[in-house]
């Protein structure tokens, strides 16, 4: 290493949603011994670290590390074990922990893991605290702990009936309902079926013990992946189907019918049930505008992420916060998102309000495409710049636009576009949502040639 590199800087580890990557190539060992350490440098001696982790084959390997670099900073770890993420965020912030760490590559495939890191208060840790973590791996400035205070391990994972009880105290559900809950052989795969039959429901599992090789389904809780969901709750005769992505930050319903819930229509159906302020992403459609405009509620947009979603939240005081694929923050509970209470949420609505179905017939529809167009990295600033000059000239009748997170445009009739660079990848992502699907094409074609004119 000359010493260019030495002095170079921290290069990034942490993604829009923690570190994630190839275990053995991307998350590696070293990495995980190197964000422990400087965890603990950051926090110094004595303060306290909760530790968990999904169903993933290198979990147990990883934490090991984690663990050791926690351990030689000083500080003690609170280990978890295999936890869904917002046990971790819910367990940090219950005990008063400096801080919590989850193992998990979330709804990435098996041979993927990741880390993610929480603040005392169970939000994620925002982008400044991660890039000190960076910093600190980078320049090796690790803290040496003497023998004598050499961090400690303290089981915790008795937290886990506290968390169910708190979760049922929160919400109002009443015993009867038929669900179906798929947990993709992940993170909640125990935890799920548990709290929903101690809520009251009569519980039908599917994937619902944790493996590694997720043999059941992938991760990813998408429509083509649940076709065994949907299957069975048509079969069971079943009020609802409920699904999770790996670690269960997230969760996906399915309606007695066995069709799946469009995402920004159960969002936008489960915001306006909540009222008052609502965050959601600069990816969502009008649909959760149009609901909120119906009963005098405020939607208050952000940048893609959790993490920003968790930001709004704080700094508007909202009541609610959540991105279209499923991804929810219930703040009066805590600001980790969690897809086990969001799940009870749904089960609350549909027993007081109907069948999911019926319930998401009543929500304007917006179909929405995604594209996404080549964009060289060194193209990148210079076509966006462009793009929020001309693109507010290309449609009629727009009446807002929108700077947060690329250039987003909304017309009168509910019509929606959002052009953004990709943060990872050589791409312009489109992102746009029409009337009908129809309507929806044609804005696509439109925005397709619009930017093959800006390179
Ligand atoms: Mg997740």
């Amino acid at each position: 290493m000359n010493y260019n590199e030495n002095n170079s800087e921290a290069p990034k580890l942490f993604g829009t949603s923690g570190i994630r990557g190839k275990v053995g190539s991307e998350v590696t060992l070293e990495l995980a011994l190197g964000i422990g350490r400087s965890l603990s440098t950051l926090l110094g001696e004595g303060h306290r670290i909760v530790v968990g982790y999904d169903s993933r084959t290198s979990n147990k390997m990883l934490e090991s590390a984690l663990t050791a670099g926690i351990l030689e900073g000083g500080c003690n770890v609170l280990s978890i074990g295999l936890a869904p993420t917002p046990l971790v965020g819910y367990a940090t912030m219950k005990i008063g922990a400096d801080a919590g760490v989850m193992i998990t590559a979330s709804h990435n495939p098996p041979q993927d893991n990741g880390i993610k890191v929480w603040n005392r208060n169970g939000m994620a840790y925002r982008a400044h605290q991660e890039r000190a973590l960076e910093k600190v791996i980078h320049y090796k400035t690790f803290t040496n702990t003497s023998w004598e205070n050499i961090g400690r391990v303290k089981d915790i994972s008795s937290l886990s009936s506290l968390y169910i009880t708190d979760l049922l105290n929160f919400i109002n559900i009443k015993p009867g309902l038929k669900v179906v809950v798929d947990c993709a052989n992940g993170a909640a795969s125990y935890m799920s079926p548990l709290l929903l039959r101690k809520a009251g429901c009569d519980v039908i599992t599917l994937n619902s013990q944790p493996d590694g090789f997720f043999p059941g389904r992938m991760p990813e809780p998408s429509d083509k992946n649940l076709g065994e969901l949907k299957k069975m709750v048509k079969k069971s005769k079943a009020d609802l189907g409920i699904a999770h992505d790996g670690d269960a930050d997230r969760m996906v319903a399915v309606d007695e019918k066995g069709v799946m819930a469009e995402f920004d229509k159960l969002l936008s159906l489960v915001a306006s049930e909540i009222g008052g302020r609502v965050v959601t992403t600069v990816d969502a459609s009008s649909t959760i505008d149009l609901c909120m405009d119906k009963i005098d509620g405020q939607v208050i947009r952000t940048e893609v992420g959790d993490v920003h979603v968790a930001e709004a939240i704080e700094e508007h005081k909202a009541s609610f916060g959540g991105e279209p694929s499923g991804t929810w923050i219930h703040p009066d509970f805590c600001m980790c998102p969690d897809g086990l209470l969001s799940a009870l949420r749904v089960i609350e609505l549909v027993q007081k309000k109907g069948p999911l179905s019926q319930l998401l017939k009543n929500v304007p529809s917006f179909p929405t495409l995604r594209e996404r167009i080549d964009c060289k990295e060194d193209q990148k600033n210079l076509v966006m710049e462009k793009v929020k000059k001309k693109l507010p000239h290309l449609f009629e009748s727009v009446i807002k636009v929108d700077l947060i997170d690329g250039v987003r445009i909304s017309m009168k009739n509910g019509n929606w576009i959002l052009i953004r660079p990709s943060g990872t990848e050589p791409y312009l992502r489109i992102t746009l949502g029409g009337k009908t699907i129809e309507e929806a094409q044609k804005m696509m074609e439109r925005c397709k040639g619009f930017l093959g004119g800006l390179m």
